[in-house]
């Protein structure tokens, strides 16, 4: 599991650090100073998921929008080919399962927000496991460690 110590390691590489600022709480502060311009800071979204449902709008994995061929198990997630598939395999497998399992009835009752909140719960549980690496910067489990480092401040 990422730490705490993890998470100020990678965001000191990228000039930024986390700190308790006096009067104003919790802040992501730079260490450095960034040029007009330069990109300060870049995240892969937690989890993702495109907002339209069984219309094959776009990639499940890369958000293209050609070549799309449906799952053929689900028949709710669209890949644009067999790389974006193979890379988005370890979440989708678990979604597709339940997914596969629901009533065509339920499956159309599926919203983009579902998708996203059980991909959350399974992406949580794929690193739990170590079945998907993690880093300090994309660990959801450090909400609850940037959490409790800031508890005590608020009690002074
Ligand atoms: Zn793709
Ligand atoms: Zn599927």
């Amino acid at each position: 599991m990422a730490s705490w110590a993890e998470l100020q390691e990678e965001l000191a590489v990228r000039g930024l650090a986390v700190a308790s600022v006096p009067g104003k709480g919790r802040a992501l502060v730079a260490t450095r100073s960034f040029f007009p311009g330069e990109v300060v800071v870049w995240q892969e979204p937690y989890v993702s998921t495109p907002n339209k449902i069984s219309e094959g709008s776009n990639c499940d994995n890369c958000f293209a929008s050609s070549n799309l061929r449906k799952c053929s198990v689900c028949r709710v997630a669209w890949y644009c080919g067999s790389a974006c598939q193979k890379e988005e395999w370890k979440l989708h497998q678990l979604e597709c399962r339940a997914i596969a399992a629901l009533t065509e009835d339920r499956k159309k009752m599926l919203t983009p927000t579902i998708r996203l909140m059980v991909r959350l719960v399974l992406r949580r549980k794929l690193q739990n496991e170590k079945a998907i690496p993690s880093s300090g910067t994309d660990n959801y489990n450090l909400v609850d460690a940037l959490e409790s480092r800031i508890l005590p401040f608020w009690y002074i």
